[in-house]
C-alpha cells in the first residue's frame, strides 16, 4: 500500500467554514501538522478509519453522508462498547438507502442523528479525540473503498480537529448554516438565511407518516430510490412528504420507472 507523508505547515491553510453568520471561513493556524495521505481504490482506506477508530480513547465524531461499511460500523460498536463517545450525522436519506448502515447503526444503540433541510449533508469526516481528522472525498461505503477513485486525508493536528469539532457540534445540535443566499451580483459574497436542524432516528421517523392516504392513491414510491410500496411498508412509513410520488396502480408506477419494493412486494 503506498502512503505518503507530509510535513505541512498549517498556518497557511484556509479551511471554508461558516462562523455565524459571516461566512468568511477560517484560517487554522498553529504547530506543525502531520497529514497522511490515501487514494481509493488502491489504498486501504477504510483499514486506515478503522485503526484510527480502535486508537480512540474519548470519543469519534463522524459527519458522513452515505455509509455501507461494515467493518467501519463495527469499529464504531466496538469504541462504544469499551466507553468512547460515538456520535454518527448522517443526510437525512440514509434510512432509506438500501444498504444504509444507519438502521444497523440506530439498533445497535450509537448516537445518530439525521441532518439535511434543503440540499445534502454531503461531508464526510470524522474527529477522534481532539487530535485526528479524517476528510476528503471517500464516504465510507463498501463502493468508495473498491470502485471509487477518492482521496482521504487523515490529520493529526490539535487546531485542526478544534476546527472541524466546532462544525460537528453545530451539526449534532441542529445549529449548523442550511441555506445562504448572495448579496451581490458577483455571486461571491453570501449570507445565511436558514439554520438547519438534527432528528433522532426515532423523530425523524415520525413525522410525514403516509397513514392517512385514501385521496393520494394506492402505491406510494420515494423520488430518489425509485422503488414503490404499498402505503404499510415500514419503508414506506419513512419516506418524507417531499419525496413521496403516488400512484393508483402498478401499472402506472412501473410505467413511470419505479420497481416494486421487495419487501412488500406492491
Ligand atoms: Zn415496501
Amino acid at each position: 500500500m503506498k502512503r505518503i507523508f507530509l510535513m505541512i505547515l498549517i498556518s497557511s491553510l484556509v479551511c471554508v467554514f461558516p462562523v455565524g453568520s459571516l461566512i468568511c471561513g477560517q484560517t487554522v493556524s498553529g504547530s506543525t501538522c502531520q497529514v497522511r495521505v490515501l487514494f481509493s481504490p488502491q489504498d486501504n482506506c477504510a483499514r486506515e478509519i478503522v485503526s484510527q477508530i480502535d486508537k480512540a480513547k474519548n470519543y469519534v465524531y463522524a459527519a458522513v453522508y452515505y455509509f455501507t461499511s461494515r467493518p467501519i460500523a463495527y469499529a464504531l460498536i466496538k469504541a462504544r462498547d469499551r466507553g468512547v463517545d460515538v456520535k454518527v450525522c448522517l443526510d437525512k436519506e440514509q434510512p432509506t438507502y438500501e444498504y444504509s448502515k444507519s438502521r444497523f447503526l440506530q439498533n445497535q444503540g450509537i448516537n445518530i442523528r439525521l441532518i439535511g433541510d434543503s440540499g445534502i449533508m454531503h461531508n464526510k469526516f470524522c474527529v477522534i479525540d481532539d487530535h485526528i481528522t479524517i476528510t476528503g472525498s471517500y464516504n465510507w461505503t463498501v463502493r468508495a473503498d473498491l470502485e471509487n477513485d477518492e482521496n482521504l486525508l487523515v490529520i493529526e493536528s490539535q487546531e485542526i480537529a478544534k476546527t472541524y469539532k466546532e462544525q460537528f457540534n453545530k451539526f449534532w445540535s441542529g445549529t449548523h448554516v442550511d441555506t445562504c443566499v448572495y448579496k451581490d451580483k458577483d455571486r461571491l459574497v453570501k449570507r445565511a438565511v436558514k439554520v438547519g436542524s438534527a432528528l433522532s432516528c426515532d423523530e425523524y421517523f415520525d413525522k410525514d407518516k403516509p397513514d392517512e392516504h385514501p385521496d393520494k392513491g394506492k402505491y406510494v414510491g420515494h423520488k430518489n430510490s425509485k422503488k414503490f410500496h404499498y402505503p404499510e411498508c415500514r419503508w414506506a412509513k419513512k419516506m418524507n412528504k417531499e419525496n413521496q410520488v403516488w400512484f393508483n396502480s402498478q401499472k402506472e408506477a412501473i410505467d413511470k420507472g419505479y420497481v416494486p419494493c421487495k419487501v412488500c412486494n406492491p
